[in-house]
């Protein structure tokens, strides 16, 4: 960004197309300067300018004209907007998360259950049992650590 100031009558610029935000690049192919304005209607205040016109003292042009406050605004404006969409597009994808991890889950834990009820019917000894209770546990613990991950 430059700071070189120069006199200019940017009130009489006429915009050629509305540029939103802040400008990148003139519609002739220059990149654009920031400038501050020296005029008595804007004193300091800041602008955005064509390097081109600048480079030749061009005055009453189509160049590309616009006052950086005014870009801000516009920066502003578009990125409140950017951010409700974003806001709604995280609001389904969670939604979405949650519906299918709640899917997953509860029909793991019918499967385990199911297994374990077996598994227990079947069980004589208490060796067994207790073999069955720690994979049991061991089966809540990989079903959560793949719901985690
Ligand atoms: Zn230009």
């Amino acid at each position: 960004m430059s700071n070189v100031s120069t006199n200019s009558t940017e009130s009489s610029f006429r915009a050629r197309g509305r540029v939103i935000g802040v400008p990148k690049r003139c519609w002739c192919g220059e990149g654009i300067m920031a400038l501050t304005s020296k005029s008595d209607s804007n004193p300091y205040r800041r602008y955005y300018r064509c390097g081109f016109a600048v480079a030749n003292k061009l005055r009453n042009d189509e160049h590309t004209f616009k006052w950086v406050d005014e870009a801000f605004v516009n920066e502003i404006d578009t990125l409140d907007a950017k951010t409700v969409e974003l806001e709604k597009q995280l609001k389904d994808i969670r939604t979405e998360r949650f519906e299918l991890e709640k899917m997953v889950y509860e029909k793991m834990e019918k499967e385990i259950f199911e297994k374990v009820e077996d598994a227990l019917d079947e069980a004589k000894s208490s060796n067994k049992r207790m073999m069955l209770i720690i994979v049991f546990l061991c089966m809540i613990m990989i079903g959560l650590s793949k719901l985690l991950g």
